[in-house]
């Protein structure tokens, strides 16, 4: 006890010392954190003889190439990733633990990781605008919150993606604006939680249908056929590949149709080219709202989520990802260019990394003899409904025990549960037992064991696990697949507590920082503090994110 006083007195005399001494280089006028959704750890590497010299090599020669980040929970899906990239903090302080949960105590309510509140989207016929989507989940402030409230309100922030949770969960409660992409319409669209209306800027940009200019297009190789694919699983050669992937190349956008219709929008997001989009709009947003233009920085969100899109549909080991990350490094290598001339790079701070790396595909794990499989989650949510009914007696009115398997997270009806006059401590327990049963299962917990002391320093995954841990929302059971194992119907899958999923790349470009390859163990939640050191601002020791402070210079430490 007396060693946890003495480290908080450390700590708050710590972050006093900074605070004091901590200077943001006087020319910082923009924050740009970009944030490719779905982009392994291991890509960078992979691809680099690929890379022009101006994208990914830029920020790696240029700036801080973190190689050795990976996620510290569990639960690595989209939400909890740009939430954790946002804050700096773990999903069990922000309180993201999933893209959606199940909230027991009202009736099994299923929520929307930021779907809180009740808004429309903007930017839409009022028909389509129905959905409620704003950052009021979010339990933590933002870099961005914080930066408003340390340099006042001529601060902005912003967040720019094609996914809503990847936009609103970076840019947070005090952001000025947040655009997602709405696929059904192909509008740009936002919520009224930010605004009645959608800012000018945006509206035009849909009245222009830059989006329909892919429309009849069609998506090749940009390097000849002989360059592709990296395979990163051992023995996949082209026989296995070829079973499960037909490599049909090129893929047109738009095939059959008169009009840019929600399949054209369907394909240009399974694409490269949906990322055009968000540098389109986040280049427009940097320009109609002047940002980094005086002395007070700005911050912009530039998150890609096309790349997950592909990922799913194609797998890691797939020309299509090739193909996709290396398009990616030439959208980067052109932004870049355009933030120097309009912003200069000099003035900016960029910070990339990603929510979340991938699992090979299952199917390619077993047919080259390293094992794994895919669960059914409908039929091991059957399996283990029925091991309830044998033990605590069938429920009335068709009401089931078992609520829903959101893996990592398993939730129980609480209603049905108590109806059965069954302890709540003990039905956990007892679907932590069956869940280990079933094959493809290595591990399950339940949340009293999670919560309870001591939980965290037993290994790596329980220290995970405990990070992953935000309840009410984080269920009963936490259930760890074994390697290689999957779910559903998507080809690659991510989500768990595994090296694959959880190894993504952390590149810092600003003036402060030492340039270099850096192979340190490291959490990307680390980005916000270290943006934070540079930018002058007050630690936030009670987060979970540490600055990386090795690439810092001395100064800025
Ligand atoms: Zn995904």
């Amino acid at each position: 006890m007396v060693g946890k006083i003495a480290a908080v007195v450390l700590f708050v005399a710590q972050s006093a010392v900074w605070a004091e001494t901590a200077k943001p280089p006087s020319d910082t006028r923009l924050v740009v954190m970009i944030v490719i959704d779905q982009f392994r750890g291991d890509y960078p590497e992979a691809y680099q003889q690929h890379f022009v010299e101006g994208g990914f090599n830029r920020l790696m020669r240029d700036g801080a190439w973190l190689t050795n980040a990976k996620l510290q929970y569990g639960c690595t899906a989209t939400g909890p990733g740009h939430a954790s990239l946002g804050t700096g903090a773990y999903p069990s302080q922000h309180g993201i633990v999933g893209n959606n949960w199940i909230l027991p105590k009202e009736a099994g309510h299923v929520e929307y990781c930021c779907g809180g509140g009740e808004f429309k989207l903007t930017g839409l016929d009022p028909h389509m605008a129905d959905s409620s989507r704003s950052p009021l989940t979010l339990k933590v402030a933002t870099l961005g919150d914080r930066m408003k409230a340390h340099f006042g309100d001529k601060c902005q922030v912003w967040g720019t993606a094609l996914k809503d949770r990847a936009a609103i969960l970076t840019a947070g409660q005090k952001a000025d604006g947040a655009i997602w992409w709405h696929p059904a319409s192909g509008n740009f669209v936002s919520s009224t939680f930010y605004g009645e209306s959608l800012p000018n800027w945006v509206q035009a940009f849909n009245n222009e249908r830059f989006v329909d200019r892919y429309f009849g297009k069609e998506w090749d190789r940009l390097l000849d056929a002989g360059a592709y694919p990296t395979r990163f699983l051992k023995g996949c050669d082209n026989d296995v590949w070829r079973k499960h992937n037909p490599m049909a190349f090129p893929k047109p956008l738009g095939a059959g149709q008169s009009t840019p219709s929600v399949a054209y929008y369907g394909a240009l997001y399974a694409s490269p080219f949906g990322n055009d989009l968000v540098f389109e709009l986040a280049e427009r947003a940097i320009k109609a709202q002047s940002l980094g233009t005086d002395d007070v920085p700005d911050f912009l969100s530039v998150c890609l989520s096309s790349n997950d899109v592909v990922g799913h549909k194609y797998g890691p080991d797939s020309d299509e990802v090739m193909d996709c990350s290396i398009r990616t490094d030439r959208q980067i290598a052109a932004f870049l260019d355009w933030l120097d001339r309009e912003v200069g790079l000099k003035h900016c701070i960029v910070a990339l990394s990603s929510d979340h790396g991938v699992g090979p595909v299952a199917e390619f794990t077993v047919d080259c003899g390293h094992g794994g499989g895919r669960h059914n989650t409908g039929k091991l949510e059957k399996k283990l409904e029925k091991a309830f009914c044998a033990k605590f007696g069938e429920p009335a009115d068709d009401r089931k025990y078992v609520r829903e398997m959101m893996f990592p997270w398993l939730y129980l009806d609480e209603d049905t549960v108590k109806a059965q006059s069954v302890s709540l401590a003990d039905a956990a327990r007892f679907a932590r037992d069956e869940v280990v049963k079933i094959e493809g299962i290595e591990k399950a917990f339940d949340v009293a064991e999670i919560a309870s002391g001591g939980f965290a320093t037993q290994s790596d995954l329980h220290r995970q696990i405990a990070n992953s841990y935000h309840p009410p929302r984080s269920g009963h059971v936490y259930v760890h697949w074994d390697r290689f194992w999957a779910k559903g119907r998507k080809v690659a899958v991510h989500g768990a507590a595994m090296d694959y999923d959880q190894h993504v790349p952390v590149m810092f470009m600003a003036g402060g920082i030492k340039p270099g390859k850096y192979d340190n163990a490291v959490c990307p939640t680390g980005m916000v503090p270290t943006i934070s050191r540079l930018l002058g601002m007050p630690d936030k020791n009670e987060l979970a994110g540490r600055p990386f402070n090795f690439i810092l210079n001395q100064s800025q430490k």
